[in-house]
Parts: C-alpha cells; sequence; structure tokens
C-alpha cells in the first residue's frame, strides 16, 4: 500500500490568493456581518441571555484610544459568550448629556451657554452630538464591535429622560430626595454644583501667606498662615493645637482679624496641625473639608464670601466683585503696607479640583436635591461583596469609595443640556409639585402639570430650571436595556444583566451610582459580575493629556493597521485589570503576529483539507500541544482576561507550531519521500490545527479569522462557531522539550558550519525521539553517522 508518490508532484495552487492580509476586507466583512444578521439577540428557550450592560461611551472630541481598546474589548466578552453557546444582548448606547457636551459646544460655535438662548443652546449641543456621535459609531464598527446597532439608544432621547425623570418621581414618593441647603462643591467655571466622586486632587502651586493676628487680651501679635487670605472675612474661630505648648497661654482668649478687626475666638482643637504654618489656623466658611467639618461639629454660623459667579460677596468689603485671585493679591498688598504680613513661602497644595474643568472647587452653601445613599451603606457593601469581579482585587476600589462616602449624593444641576428635574414650585406657597411619571417633562418651558396648587389654591406656578447630575441617567442603563417598566417578561429574563464592563476611572461614580439607583428602584443589585478595565497611558506609562501632547490619535493607527491588529494589541498588551501603555511600535509587534498567522493560513492552503486515520508521532505531538493551548487560553475566555488565549496562541504560533512542526512536516506535505497516507496525516493535522486556531483567535481578531474561514472551510461565517474542546491525547507533549531542544541544536550545528537549512549533516536522532524519526531525518536532511 505504501506507494511512493511519483516525482512528478502535482502542482500545489494556494486556496487564499492575496498573498498579504488586506485589512480593507474589514469593512465588508463588517458589511456582510450586519446583513446576515449575526448580532441580533436570539433569544433560547429557557436560557437566559448573556446580557452586557454596555457602558454609553460619551462623545466630548476624539475617542481616547484607552477606551478604544476598552470597547475592542467588551466586545471579546460578547463573542467569548456566543462562542461558549450563550444568547448575548449586547446593546449600544450613547450617552448624550451633560457638561462636557456643553463645553464642547461653546468652543465649536463660539457661544457661550449662559449667554445664549436655552432653546438655542439645546439645538447647537444635538447638532455637535450627532456629528460626534456618527463618527463613535463609525470607530465602533471599524473595530469590529459586535453590538446590536438598530436598537440603539440614547440618553438624551425623550424615551430615555422620560424613565430618568420617572425614576426620581419614584424615589421621591419613596422619600429618598430631599433637597437641602449644605455647603456643596461648587465649580466656578462649569457653574454648578458637583458631587464628591467628580472631584480630583492635584498639587497645585500656591502661596502660604503669614499674617499677624492681634491678641485682644494681650495686645500680642499671633502669627497665622494661610493659603486663602481673602477669606479672612469668613473666619469665625482659631484653634490651636490642645498639645502645642507654645499656645497653651492664649487659649480660649480672642483674636482679632487684620483688615476686618472683627473678633473671634482661641479655642484648642486637635484639627490643628502643630507642623503646619505657625501652628495657629483659621476656620473660615469655607476653605476646605475640615473648615466645614468644623462648622458643623461646632455650630459656628457660616459667612459667605464667594459667590456662584467666583466673586466675592458683599461679605468680603472693599473686596467685594473681585474674583478670588483678584482679591488674593489685594488683600496681600494691602497686609503688606499695614504692616501685617509676616513672610510668604512658595509650597504646593493638595487641591481639589472639577474633574471636568481643572478648576479648583470653592465650597458654598446652595440649596439642592439629594439623593440618600448614606443609610444603603451597610447594603451597598453587601452587594458590592456579592458582585463578582474581574479583576477581583478591583472590588477593593468600590469598598474604599464606600468607606468614604459622608454625604448624600447631590443631584442637581445648574445646567442645561440634560434631563430636566421635573419639579414645579407653587408661586404662593413655595410648595413643590411634582408631576406622575410616563412622560418628559421640560418645567423650564411646559406649564405646570396641575391648575391649581393642591396646598394653598393659587394657579401661578414656576419651573425648576435645573437638570440632573449625568449619573442620573447612565446610572439605570442595565434597566433601561431590560426594557424595565415596559416588557415584564423581557424584564425578568434580562435583569440583572450578567456583566458590566467598564473601565476602573468610573467605579466610584458609574459603579457606585448603579448599584445605588438600581438597587433603589428593583430591591437588586443590577448586574451579577463586574468586569474593571485598567487604563489606556502612553508609552511612558503616563496618563494622556493633550496638555502634555502626548495623546494618541486611534483613527491614524486604525487606517494603517487595521482594526485586527489593534484589537489583538489590545487583548496581549497587559493583564486583565492593569494599565496599559498605548504605541504604535507595540500596535506594529501586534500586527506582525498577523501576518506570521497569515503566511501561515496561506501555505496550509497549498494542501487539500482531509480526513486521516494513521497519524505519524509529530502529528499527535502538536496535536498534543493543541490541546494543552485550548485548555490553557480557554481559562483566561472564562474569566474574561483576553491577555491569556492572546499570549498563548501567539506562542503556540510562532514558537511550536511555526518553529517546529511545520517546518518537519513541510517535505511530508509535499510528499517528498512519503506515502500518500503519510502525506494525508500531515494536511488533515495542518488544518486541524488551523481550524482550531481560527476558531480560538474568533473573539480577538475576528476579521482575519473570518476571512480565512470562509475561504478554506465554510461558507458560513466562522463566528456561529463554539469554542474548541480539548479532546487529543497529551501524551505526546512529554516529547515537546527534547524536540525543541534537538532542532536546535541541529540549526546551530549548521549555522556554525556555515550549513544552509537544506544541506545534509551527519548526526543520528537521538533514542528519545525516535518516534519522529522519519519526520527529523527528512527534515535536518540527516545522514545516520556511523
Ligand atoms: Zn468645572
Ligand atoms: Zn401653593
Amino acid at each position: 500500500m505504501s506507494s511512493k508518490i511519483s516525482e512528478n508532484q502535482p502542482k500545489f495552487e494556494p486556496r487564499i490568493k492575496e498573498k498579504r492580509w488586506n485589512h480593507q476586507f474589514e469593512q465588508q466583512l463588517f458589511n456582510s456581518w450586519q446583513k446576515e444578521g449575526l448580532y441580533k439577540l436570539k433569544l433560547a428557550k429557557g436560557k437566559r441571555p448573556f446580557v452586557i450592560d454596555t457602558p454609553p461611551p460619551y462623545p466630548s472630541g476624539t475617542w481616547h484610544i484607552g477606551a478604544v481598546a476598552q470597547y475592542s474589548q467588551i466586545d471579546m466578552i460578547a463573542r467569548t459568550s456566543r462562542m461558549l453557546g450563550t444568547p448575548v444582548l449586547f446593546p449600544i448606547g450613547i450617552d448624550r448629556n451633560g457638561l462636557p457636551v456643553e463645553i464642547y459646544t461653546e468652543s465649536l460655535y463660539k457661544v457661550k451657554m449662559r449667554e445664549t438662548p436655552r432653546e438655542e443652546f439645546i439645538d447647537l449641543c444635538r447638532k455637535a452630538l450627532d456629528e460626534l456621535e456618527s463618527k463613535m459609531l463609525e470607530t465602533m464598527q471599524r473595530i469590529g464591535l459586535s453590538g446590536d446597532y438598530e436598537a440603539k439608544y440614547r440618553t438624551d432621547d425623550p424615551s430615555y429622560r422620560k424613565f430618568t425623570q420617572a425614576s426620581f418621581i419614584r424615589l421621591w414618593k419613596q422619600g429618598l430626595i430631599y433637597e437641602a441647603s449644605r455647603p456643596n462643591n461648587f465649580c466656578h467655571d462649569c457653574g454648578t454644583t458637583i458631587a464628591d466622586a467628580e472631584v480630583e486632587y492635584k498639587e497645585l502651586p500656591t502661596r502660604l501667606i503669614y499674617v499677624n493676628f492681634k491678641i485682644k487680651e494681650t495686645g500680642d501679635n499671633l502669627v497665622i498662615a494661610t493659603t486663602r487670605p481673602e477669606l479672612i472675612c469668613s473666619c469665625q474661630l482659631v484653634i490651636v493645637n490642645p498639645n502645642d505648648t507654645r499656645y497653651t497661654q492664649i487659649q480660649r482668649l480672642h483674636a482679632i482679624l487684620p483688615i476686618y478687626g472683627r473678633e473671634v475666638e482661641i479655642r484648642p482643637h486637635p484639627s490643628a496641625q502643630q507642623e503646619f504654618g505657625s501652628g495657629a489656623v483659621m476656620i473660615c466658611s469655607y476653605g476646605d473639608y475640615t473648615d466645614v467639618l468644623l462648622f458643623r461639629e461646632l455650630g459656628l454660623s457660616e459667612i459667605i464670601a464667594t459667590g456662584q459667579d467666583g466673586r466675592l460677596t458683599k461679605e468680603a468689603g472693599q473686596y467685594q466683585g473681585l474674583t478670588i485671585a483678584e482679591a488674593r493679591d489685594k488683600i496681600i498688598d494691602d497686609l503688606k503696607t499695614q504692616g501685617l504680613l509676616v513672610k510668604i513661602e512658595s509650597t504646593r497644595h493638595r487641591t481639589p479640583v472639577c474633574s471636568r474643568s481643572g478648576t479648583p472647587i470653592e465650597i458654598i452653601p446652595m440649596k439642592e436635591y439629594y439623593l440618600k445613599q448614606i443609610d444603603f451603606l451597610p447594603k451597598l457593601k453587601e452587594l458590592a461583596n456579592t458582585i463578582v469581579f474581574y479583576p477581583n482585587a478591583n472590588r477593593q476600589i468600590l469598598l474604599d469609595w464606600l468607606n468614604s462616602i459622608a454625604i448624600d449624593w447631590p443631584i442637581s444641576r445648574r445646567r442645561v443640556y440634560a434631563t430636566e428635574i421635573p419639579v414645579w414650585y407653587c408661586m404662593m406657597c413655595g410648595d413643590p409639585i411634582i408631576p406622575r411619571g410616563g412622560q418628559y417633562y421640560r418645567p423650564w418651558k411646559d406649564p405646570a402639570p396641575v391648575s391649581q396648587c393642591p396646598k394653598c389654591g393659587s394657579t401661578e406656578f414656576e419651573g425648576d430650571p435645573r437638570t440632573f447630575d449625568t449619573w442620573m441617567d447612565s446610572s439605570i442603563s442595565a434597566l433601561f436595556i431590560a426594557k424595565y417598566k415596559r416588557d415584564n417578561r423581557f424584564f425578568k429574563r434580562a435583569y440583572p444583566a450578567t456583566i458590566r464592563p467598564q473601565g476602573k476611572d468610573i467605579v466610584r461614580t458609574w459603579l457606585h451610582y448603579s448599584i445605588l439607583r438600581c438597587y433603589q428602584l428593583t430591591g437588586h443589585a443590577p448586574f451579577t459580575h463586574a468586569w474593571i478595565a485598567g487604563l489606556g497611558m502612553d508609552e511612558q506609562g503616563q496618563a494622556m493629556h493633550k496638555s502634555k501632547g502626548n495623546v494618541v490619535d486611534p483613527l491614524p493607527i486604525l487606517e494603517k493597521f487595521g482594526a485586527d491588529s489593534f484589537r489583538f494589541w489590545s487583548a496581549s498588551e497587559a493583564t486583565h485589570g492593569s494599565d496599559f501603555r498605548c504605541s504604535e511600535l507595540r500596535i506594529a509587534g501586534a500586527h506582525k503576529f498577523l501576518t506570521k498567522l497569515w503566511n501561515l493560513s496561506r501555505f496550509i492552503s497549498f494542501f487539500p483539507d482531509s480526513k486521516s486515520t494513521s497519524l505519524m508521532a509529530s502529528d499527535k505531538w502538536i496535536l498534543s500541544e493543541l490541546t494543552k493551548l485550548i485548555e490553557r487560553s480557554m481559562v483566561g475566555y472564562r474569566e474574561f482576561d483576553f491577555f491569556v488565549p492572546a499570549n498563548e496562541i501567539r506562542d503556540f504560533v510562532w514558537e511550536t507550531f511555526a518553529s517546529h512542526y511545520l517546518e518537519m512536516v513541510k517535505p511530508r506535505a509535499y510528499g517528498q519521500g512519503f506515502t500518500k497516507s503519510q502525506q494525508r496525516a500531515a494536511w488533515y493535522t495542518l488544518h486541524t490545527v488551523l481550524r482550531t486556531l481560527l476558531i480560538l483567535l474568533a473573539p480577538l481578531i475576528p476579521y482575519m479569522t473570518d476571512y480565512v474561514w470562509r475561504q478554506l472551510y465554510s461558507k458560513h461565517t466562522v463566528h456561529i462557531e463554539r469554542f474548541p474542546r480539548a479532546r487529543w491525547s497529551r501524551a505526546y507533549s512529554k516529547y515537546t522539550e527534547q524536540m525543541v531542544t534537538f532542532n536546535k541544536e541541529v540549526w546551530k550545528i549548521k549555522e556554525e558550519r556555515n550549513l544552509a537549512l537544506r544541506d545534509s549533516l551527519e548526526m543520528n536522532v537521538p533514542q528519545g525521539l525516535l518516534p519522529f524519526k522519519t519526520d527529523l531525518v527528512k527534515m535536518h536532511s540527516l545522514m545516520p553517522k556511523a
């Protein structure tokens, strides 16, 4: 039966014609996926769908490369779940409310929000958003995001906004919302209160001013150091540390404020740090959070020195109307002139700034609506411990945040392009009028929902001009996609969502607010799993900022290398949850792997896909290695850590399959000196490995895998396949180490002797590798050594 193949080889023709992977194919493939309706949710009877609470991205300019990488990986979650055999709901939403888009609109159209009629400004915002959104969707499709684009939702759509408003009305009725005036973070640039979750800290240079206060009872000087001399007018107390022996004698005496001449008490208090400045500290309303706590603790009455416009109020006397910076300069001059200035030190101060505009925030008491969260903290911690976190360590970010929350969530904003707070007020008695849910309300232009005040009978009302914090909308995305209160049957299957994928930068906002809000509305956490990704940094590991000039634009990179290279880079760059570096060089490296894979596929496409029942030892060996690869890759896939399969597969392809197996079977695949049955065994094995690799890589590089798959194996897409089973014996893996060592040794000897790889060499196959003798002798042209 072992008939030798004749010397006249049949001419082998590759079924893959193109010598190079052309990533222009990606667009065509995407269109065919859309046409085939591949990514519509197909509900299976009795099977819970895998629901992804996709983060609705926020269009406000160029999409950050780190975010594009993150969405590529969210797509890998969807594809992985489909290949595990679960129907997947992968909604596409766009978050279109709030401040960043207002700021973007102002700069794009050279207008000022507060100087433009509201209706007109809203139209401009919508126009700007539509353009940004279409670019964003283009990028989503460019990277192969397999979401349901037809069911796209927008958080500024009337259907979504009425959903947010209805949730507010319900919580109002449940008594979870109240209005209160308390010192709050206020950003002058944004003109609104902001939540603690949106405050960041920056080390900013500042001046520490040492000022002489006079002690009333003794006439002595008391030096006090401050970074906020313009707030002297709002000082209500001076504190010294009880253990500070320098000041024991003056406790309970009085200090006279410079410039203003008003007297305040000097009290011992542990908050005074002996090593800060002179150790004596003035307490103002409000220089910082310590001031807030002390005013509350000691029942001091506040003096509001800064207004909403960022200028000093009449309390500041001669400095009224000046900006904070102007007033600071002026008062320093005046103190100098009056001989009250002791010295000025340059220092750096950990300053709270607005996370949107970077402006140092002021603490101003304002009337705002609050959503209760303090009462829910024990429950929220309990929920945080029941949710599965990928990676598990990132649960701590949420727990740390929950442990630091000290006030309820201020939810009202003095902005325009966001969901309106659905409240009117009676002009006579001031009572709030709350409408019924189920409709989209714009109190700034719509008439009140009642004709008479139920309390006083008045017929005149005024709508609340404010809007909600945008997290009020996005925090109920899990409810919206599950059709809460719209389709009860669907809701039961789709809520809670299976997974919440998001970046770790929005744990204390989006993750926290989602759990809080959805729990308040449904009594359940909104999802069972949370996938928390690291952030994209620049090549040096620094955060990207326009001001630093280190921002990497993802579009030219996608243009140059294609989506698959970008995706493979994103998966292989860092373990899930760690920050990753974005560099063109690294993406070019991923591109090289794709070229390798393409060349390999094209080589295999020269040979027919055939069956075999008589595998040789080398075939059994590579299938053993393939089995181990499947097992290791699936560990990563099941945890949605794509770093694992990406690197395992790359190593296998490069280090094992291409370098060793392919070289071993090349002569056999071409039939040089082998039987037909032996040749067919090589063909069978090559195709089995390639077919398995394509399926295994499909979630990571959906384009190239599908292209090759359709060329070689099916008229259907690879994306309806299930993950391969690790079904081959692992027995032959015991030879791997010896085989690799032997091959390397032969190559080294040939190199040292200046021989070509095909040149013959006098050498025996070692005893341990005798099962592979036939292939190894051909591979290296070995001549038996006497
Ligand atoms: Zn701001
Ligand atoms: Zn009334």
